[in-house]
């Protein structure tokens, strides 16, 4: 049997599992998209929770019939929404447990030497193959049981003049569920808390703490105000049965919440479908008015804005009036005029009176949002660094950038204008920031207007709005806090899965249904249990070792730890997840900043070890010997010190790539880092 071990803090393996867990696996509980590898468990406790089981079992005062039900459509969820497998999988899946619990009491009652018709081992099994039955029957009766035992939030259908229908899941019932779940509660408490201290400070942590958001007297007055963050994408999808020419396209709204901590943000947890329609419908104006009457949230970036869309004419930035004509020449950010709030509002009431001027400002009416009073197109809406700097495959194209020096390694020097990537790893480092600070900025401002000035010049024909947008990325850090938070990176994955749902679902005919019922569905799933983040505290397989049998350098590390005594049997693990950051024996952190200049020194783990509920990190310290300034890297040497570290003393909370070159080792931090007061 495949198991996780669950380290709850504070509770006892002794104790008696509560009796609506009695039928659950232990492993039924625990994901199935490959994040966490999955390790044998120990014969002994195996045979300790039988004993509890059979226990537990002499108990029995519910409903089994109940029990089995709520089972059955757990693991339905978890079949078929995990997999995104098609929905008469149900069917096959009633068909096929019925047979197998029939056989099952049919060698049971003969091991048992009872006469194998017995009367109450049939119609119990009758019962079970009716309720299996009843539940799979038809996609609405699942639906409706998922309601009864679960939190299914059911998407709602707008109706549109034109005949189609769009989808809108209902903001407020989806943040009561979220918010039911403690450890929701609780990150965005404790993430909250941690904003406030960056209050008034150098570093800008948050758009709370950044120029927009000091200013905003709703997140100012409202002490429990919640900041979510929106954005919209378009998803087409193909007939394979029509060819190429059946594309049908789509527009999808999500949302996330910007006050949960930043190393969720990767998580497919944390963004959730909020609006899905057809892209056609949209184009009329009636339909438009509807689906924002009901919403509010249906525009795409630059329409929520209100300004133009095209970038091939006219005015194209939404931060400032530089028309496309003088892009290719304005390398300075003081040689453009930046939009304000005044200006904007003021330009809007001139082209509403008179429209032909559109064109002169780059705006084309009031944004759908600006019914909500806490929102103004310029103050409101934050730039997505990624969308800017590059589209489509955001995530490979970003590890392709990270990783062309070591791919290049033998002819970077060869490169012409190598210096102008050398030069955007320098601005990267500093955008791509967690921690950015203040006094950081007007050195990205020359930084950055010399990188355009430079890019102009060698490659004109290769200089984009995109590239102009980047002019602009200093102040809007100022403005509204670090841009990393902003990045559509988080939202790739969600998007990706509604991909994979409207590819796999083979029903053409009211695909925004289809696509939100099933996204539903896959949250109903991962609201099941008591956690949002179900993953924290879960390890690799626990080994003990005597003390005496390690090597003298660890021995020495442990006798060194100030923290705890260490008995003559120490527990070690290979791997563990704690707050979703995954620690594995040769993993390569930084842990210290050196001086003024704080140059990142790193280190490799060699051991964890699990100690009165907590981990401790036996780490092998590399020497930073220098900067290889056209690699963008470090080069490191492995030392001959060790030592012993909690995870509250690593300073990045993802494994950093160390590779091994001509006897060398290189290793880069994944942005600037800095050390906080
Ligand atoms: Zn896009
Ligand atoms: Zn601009």
């Amino acid at each position: 049997m495949n198991h996780f071990r669950n380290h709850h803090l504070g509770c006892s393996s002794q104790e008696m599992p509560p009796l609506p867990l009695l039928l659950d696996c232990n492993d039924f509980n625990l994901n199935n998209y490959g994040e966490i590898e999955i390790e044998q468990h120990e014969q002994k406790e195996q045979g300790e929770q039988q004993e509890q089981r059979i226990l537990s079992w002499q108990y029995e005062n519910h409903d089994s019939l109940d029990d089995i039900k709520k089972f059955y459509l757990k693991m339905l969820l978890k079949v078929r929404e995990g997999h995104v497998l098609p929905g008469n999988v149900m069917k096959t899946m009633a068909l096929s447990i019925t047979c197998l619990l029939e056989i099952f009491s049919y060698h049971l009652l003969s091991k048992l030497h009872m006469n194998i018709d017995n009367a109450i081992s049939n119609n119990f099994n009758n019962d079970v193959e009716k309720t299996l039955f009843e539940i799979s029957k038809s996609e609405d009766s699942f639906i409706s049981s998922c309601q009864i035992y679960f939190t299914f939030v059911k998407p709602k259908e707008i109706i549109l003049p034109t005949g189609n229908k769009a989808y809108y899941i209902p903001l407020c019932d989806l943040l009561m569920n979220l918010f039911e779940k403690k450890d929701f509660y609780d990150s965005i408490k404790q993430e909250k808390e941690l904003i406030s201290q960056f209050h008034e400070q150098d570093i800008i942590y948050h758009y709370r703490n950044a120029e927009i958001g000091r200013q905003h007297h709703i997140l100012n007055n409202k002490k429990n105000s919640l900041l979510l963050q929106l954005y919209s994408d378009d998803l087409g999808v193909v007939n394979p049965l029509m060819g190429k020419n059946a594309v049908h396209k789509l527009t999808t709204f999500y949302f996330s919440l910007d006050d949960l901590p930043s190393r969720h943000s990767s998580s497919l947890r944390v963004v959730y479908l909020l609006l899905l329609y057809y892209k056609k419908d949209f184009e009329d104006q009636n339909n438009r008015r509807i689906l924002f009457e009901q919403l509010g949230q249906d525009l795409r970036t630059h329409e929520l804005g209100g300004f133009t869309r095209t970038f091939t004419t006219g005015y194209f930035c939404r931060y400032c009036f530089t028309h496309h004509h003088d892009m290719k020449h304005i390398y300075k950010e003081s040689q453009t005029l930046i939009r304000t709030a005044e200006s904007h509002d003021i330009q809007l009431k001139h082209v509403e009176n008179v429209p032909s001027d559109k064109s002169m400002y780059g705006i084309n009416e009031a944004s759908a949002l600006s019914f909500i009073s806490s929102f103004h197109p310029i103050t409101s809406l934050p730039p997505d660094l990624m969308h800017d700097a590059m589209e489509g495959k955001t995530m490979e194209k970003y590890c392709l950038f990270l990783n062309l020096p070591f791919m290049l390694f033998n002819i970077v020097d060869k490169i012409p204008y190598w210096f102008l990537y050398e030069l955007l790893r320098e601005i990267w480092d500093m955008l791509y920031c967690d921690f950015p600070r203040k006094s950081w900025l007007s050195t990205l401002q020359e930084l950055i207007e010399e990188f355009i000035q430079l890019f102009q010049t060698i490659f004109p024909d290769q200089f984009t709005p995109k590239f102009h947008y980047l002019l602009h990325a200093a102040r809007n850090t100022a403005k509204y806090g670090p841009l990393k938070r902003q990045m559509n990176l988080r939202y790739e994955a969600k998007h990706h899965l509604l991909k994979q749902i409207a590819n796999r679902c083979n029903n053409f005919i009211n695909l925004p249904y289809t696509i939100s019922k099933r996204i539903q569905l896959r949250q109903c799933y991962e609201l099941i249990d008591e956690n949002v983040f179900k993953l924290n505290n879960v390890s690799g397989k626990i080994h003990t070792r005597r003390k005496i049998t390690v090597n003298q350098l660890i021995q020495k590390a442990l006798l060194d730890d100030n923290q705890f005594i260490y008995g003559d049997i120490v527990e070690f693990v290979k791997w563990v997840l704690i707050d979703n950051v995954k620690y594995k024996v040769g993993d390569f952190f930084v842990a210290y900043l050196l001086g003024g200049e704080e140059i990142p020194l790193f280190v490799k783990i060699k051991f964890i070890i699990h100690i009165v509920k907590q981990w401790r990190f036996i780490v092998q310290c590399y020497d930073t010997i220098t900067f290889r300034q056209n690699l963008w890297c470090y080069e490191i040497n492995p030392s001959n010190n060790n030592c012993i570290l909690s995870k509250n003393e690593f300073l990045t909370h993802k494994a950093e790539d160390c590779y091994h070159i001509n006897n060398s080792y290189f290793i880069r931090a994944p942005y600037r880092l800095t050390v906080i007061e």
